[in-house]
């Protein structure tokens, strides 16, 4: 089975691969398709999104098409910054922009008060029979202060994880993925290509 991963975030395709690896489903990457530009992200849901790029991606490249839409929402920023979590500082903006805004943003509120969680919306979308299924995940923290640890990406170093008491930035690939918003959808997605023909 060959199966299209459609994202070029690279935080995102090692921990995609690494939950892959052992499934025995042959990844194919973007990078193979460098006719497919930057798929523009117009839902208002992380599952709008999700399904937008993989059937954009599966009808181009005719190979059944995993897409992942994911992001951080706050609740006492009203579940900012949400949809836009990858631009949130801006069109240009890089995963310290995004931090120092969401700082910023949050600088009057306490730190017990900053309950977040990260969300994760895949969509596999198999263009041969134009059928698209939906997969969620979900992590709860908190976003404190101090950025601390170098795994990850995006906002892993100011999301708290309290059963470990560590950002999601200092817990190895392997724990992030048992615990992470990301690896419970592709958990899904993978009990799902497996057990399905
Ligand atoms: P997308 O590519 O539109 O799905 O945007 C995802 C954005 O959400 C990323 O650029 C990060 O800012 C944030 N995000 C999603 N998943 C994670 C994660 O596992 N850790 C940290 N940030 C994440």
């Amino acid at each position: 089975m060959k199966l299209v991963v459609a994202t070029r975030n690279q935080g995102k395709l090692k921990e995609i691969y690494r939950l892959l690896a052992p499934s025995g489903i042959e990844v194919v990457g973007l990078d193979r398709f460098p006719q497919i530009g930057e798929i523009e992200e117009t839902g208002a849901t992380f599952e709008d999104n999700a399904r937008l790029k993989a059937e954009t991606v599966a009808h181009i490249t005719g190979v059944l098409t995993l897409a992942d839409d994911s992001g951080l929402t706050v609740a006492a920023l009203d579940g900012r910054p949400g949809v836009h979590s990858a631009r949130y500082a801006g069109p240009a903006a890089d995963d310290a922009a995004n931090n120092a805004k969401l700082l910023a943003e949050l600088a009057a509120v306490p730190v017990e008060q900053r309950s977040a969680a990260f969300v994760c919306r895949m969509a596999l979308f198999d263009p041969d029979d134009n059928s698209c299924r939906i997969f969620a995940g979900q992590v709860s923290g908190r976003i404190q202060n101090d950025a601390r640890g170098d795994g990850g990406f995006g906002y892993d170093p100011l999301f708290l994880v309290p059963a470990y008491g560590k950002t999601m930035a200092e817990l190895s690939l392997a724990t992030k993925n048992r615990i992470s918003h990301r690896g419970a959808a592709l958990r899904q997605v993978i009990s799902f290509l497996t057990h399905h023909d």
